[in-house]
C-alpha cells in the first residue's frame, strides 16, 4: 500500500465523487508513553500523537446527506442529516456519522445546514491500539468545524468526539485518545489531567537526545479484552468506595498502609497500580524536564511491573517483547494500551532500533508466537487543515 497524503486523498475524492473537495484534514494516532488505566480514575496521563494519521478529503454537497469512502473498506456509507440515530450507523461509519450526531447532541443546530462528501485513507494501524477511531473521529470534527464554520474550540471537538466513542460507537472509553489527538504537537507529549481538564505540551527531547521510541504490536487480541477492562474499572470503583472516596484520584502512596488493611488483597494490588502510576505520571514528566528522557527509563519499568503484577493486565507477549527490548539495551520498557494484548513500547538509542526489533522478531519466532510488527514512532502535531 501506498503511504496517503493529503495530496493523494483530495486525488482519491476527485476519481470517486467527479469535483475537487473543498480541503484536506488530517488528525493523528497515539501511543501512550506513560499512565495506564489512570484515565477513568480521575487521574494522569501522558501520550503523545504520532506521525501516522487520518486524512479527511471533504466536499459539501447540496442536499441533507452525508457520503463517506474509506480507503481501509470494501464499501461506502451514507446517512441523512435529516435523521442522526446511533441505532442506524453500521460498523465503522459510527465514526464518522458518531461525530456528526455528537455536534447535534452538544447544541449544534442542524436546521439549514447542507451535507458532505467525505474521503478517508490512514496509515494508522486499525484496532493496534494507536489508536486509529481517535484519528478517524478528530479528522471528520475537524473538517466539520471549519466547513461550517462552528468556532469549536479543541476542548470542545475533545467532548465531542468522546461522546461519538461513547455514545455512538458504544466504547466505554476515557478521553486520552482524543485529547492526544487533538492537542498533539512535534516533539512534546501531552500531559493531561483529567480531573482537572488540563492537557499540557510537555518537551520530550527525543530528537535532541537521539532517541526514537520503538513500537512492538504483538497482534495478539484476547477475547477477554472488553470484559477485563470492565473488571478493573469495577475493583477501581469498589476501591475508592471501600477507601470513602470519590475516586482513586484522592488517594496517594500514604494512603497504602490503610488501604492494605481495608481492602482485599486483589483490590488493594489493583488501587496500588492506580496510585503508584499517577506518581510515575507526574514524576515522568518532572525527571524529563528536569533530567531529560534518558533518566524516565526506570519509570517506565516499573510502570510495566506493576501492569503486570499488580493489575494483571498484562499477557506472555506483551512481557517477552518488554524483556528482550530491556536485555538488548533499551532504557525502558512497557506495554501501552488497555492490556491483554496489543503493544509494548521502548525507548531506546536510535541506532540500536534495528537490532532491538531483530532481538524481538527472534524471540518470538523461538517462542513459536505470531510474528510482531515492529516500528518507530516520534511526537507529532495533532489535528489541523492539510489542504
Ligand atoms: P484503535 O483505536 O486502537 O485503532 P478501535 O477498535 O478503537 O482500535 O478502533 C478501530 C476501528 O475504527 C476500526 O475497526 C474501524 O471501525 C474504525 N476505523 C478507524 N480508522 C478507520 C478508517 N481509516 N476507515 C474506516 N474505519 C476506520
Ligand atoms: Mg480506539
Amino acid at each position: 500500500m501506498d503511504i496517503p497524503s493529503p495530496e493523494s486523498t483530495a486525488d482519491a475524492f476527485a476519481d470517486r465523487y467527479g469535483r475537487r473537495p473543498d480541503g484536506v484534514w488530517s488528525a493523528p494516532g497515539r501511543v501512550n508513553l506513560i499512565g495506564e488505566h489512570t484515565d477513568y480514575n480521575d487521574g494522569l496521563v501522558f501520550p503523545f500523537a504520532i506521525e501516522r494519521r487520518t486524512w479527511a478529503a471533504v466536499g459539501r454537497r447540496e442536499d441533507r446527506l452525508l457520503t463517506v469512502h474509506s480507503g481501509a473498506m470494501p464499501e461506502p456509507a451514507q446517512a441523512s442529516l435529516d435523521s442522526l440515530n446511533p441505532e442506524d450507523f453500521d460498523g465503522w461509519s459510527a465514526y464518522v456519522f458518531g461525530v456528526l450526531w455528537a455536534m447535534e447532541q452538544r447544541g449544534v443546530d442542524l436546521a439549514g445546514r447542507t451535507g458532505f462528501d467525505v474521503m478517508l485513507a490512514s496509515d494508522v494501524p486499525l484496532g493496534a491500539g494507536l489508536s486509529s477511531s481517535a484519528a478517524i473521529e478528530c479528522a471528520v470534527a475537524s473538517a466539520v468545524n471549519d466547513e461550517w464554520e462552528l468556532g469549536l474550540s479543541r476542548r470542545d471537538l475533545i467532548t465531542i468526539c468522546q461522546l461519538a466513542e461513547n455514545g455512538a460507537v458504544g466504547a466505554p472509553t476515557g478521553n486520552m485518545d482524543q485529547t492526544a489527538s487533538l492537542m498533539g504537537k512535534a516533539g512534546h507529549g501531552v500531559l493531561i489531567d483529567v480531573r482537572a481538564e488540563t492537557a499540557e505540551p510537555v518537551p520530550l527531547h527525543f530528537a535532541d537526545e537521539h532517541l526514537e521510541l520503538l513500537v512492538i504490536d504483538t497482534r495478539v487480541h484476547h477475547e477477554h479484552a472488553t470484559g477485563g477492562y470492565g473488571a478493573r474499572r469495577r475493583s477501581c470503583e469498589l476501591g475508592a468506595q471501600l477507601m470513602g472516596v470519590g475516586s482513586l484520584r484522592d488517594l496517594d502512596e500514604a494512603d497504602l498502609p490503610r488501604a492494605a488493611e481495608v481492602l482485599d488483597d486483589e483490590t488493594f494490588r489493583r488501587v496500588r497500580h492506580v496510585i503508584t502510576e499517577n506518581a510515575r505520571v507526574a514524576r515522568t514528566a518532572q525527571v524529563v524536564a528536569a533530567d531529560g528522557p534518558r533518566a524516565i527509563g526506570d519509570l517506565l519499568v516499573a510502570s510495566h511491573a506493576s501492569m503486570r503484577d499488580d493489575f494483571e493486565i498484562s499477557v506472555p507477549e506483551l512481557d517477552l517483547a518488554v524483556e528482550t527490548a530491556l536485555a538488548n539495551g533499551a532504557i525502558g520498557a512497557r506495554m501501552t494500551g488497555g492490556g491483554f494484548g496489543g503493544a509494548a513500547i521502548a525507548l531506546l538509542d536510535a541506532d540500536r532500533a534495528e537490532e532491538v526489533g531483530g532481538a524481538i522478531q527472534a524471540a518470538f519466532a523461538a517462542a513459536e508466537l505470531t510474528a510482531p510488527i515492529v516500528f518507530v514512532v516520534s511526537p507529532s502535531d495533532g489535528a489541523h487543515r492539510d489542504l
